[in-house]
């Protein structure tokens, strides 16, 4: 007998969906079809997989912050790896003058004469930045409280 049998109509089988006649007919096919037989073991397999997972329903919170997960690493793989400097600009929130200022501190290169910053040093140079102003605001907290016991002095 020719196999002409379709995968829904296993899936169907599978789920006690199929016409009862039908279903006779694909029982006595399947008795003499490897091909079909093997369809079925891999269709309860998955059923049985599926049956085993926790019904895990996320909560709405849960949902809000996958979606969001899920476009903050679309966004980041939207973004250029490599920026020019007005990209790096507007990725610092500041104007091309003010970058200016830094300009010679970035992680740049230059590349067919036009300066070229790589996303992962900048975040880098970023974080050292986000460092060392940390330090100095403590150290300043340090000489604003020394110099307070001073003068109560
Ligand atoms: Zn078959």
């Amino acid at each position: 007998m020719a196999c002409d049998i379709r995968y829904e109509e296993i899936g169907e089988f599978a789920a006690g969906e199929l016409p009862a006649e039908r279903a006779r007919e694909l029982e006595q096919h399947l008795r003499s079809c490897a091909n079909c037989q093997r369809r079925l073991d891999a269709v309860r397999a998955v059923d049985t997989g599926l049956a085993r997972l926790p019904r895990l329903l996320p909560s709405p919170g849960g949902l809000h912050r996958a979606r969001r997960s899920l476009s903050e690493v679309l966004r980041r793989t939207q973004e250029p790896e490599l920026m020019r400097l007005d990209e790096v600009a507007e990725f610092l929130r500041i104007s091309l003058d003010e970058l200016e200022e830094v300009v010679a501190e970035l992680p740049a290169f230059e590349v067919a004469g036009q300066l070229r910053v790589r996303r992962a040093k900048l975040l880098e140079w970023v974080e050292a930045r986000e460092r060392s102003y940390r330090r100095s605001s403590a150290q300043s907290e340090v000489a604003r409280a020394f110099a307070d016991t001073i003068e109560s002095h």
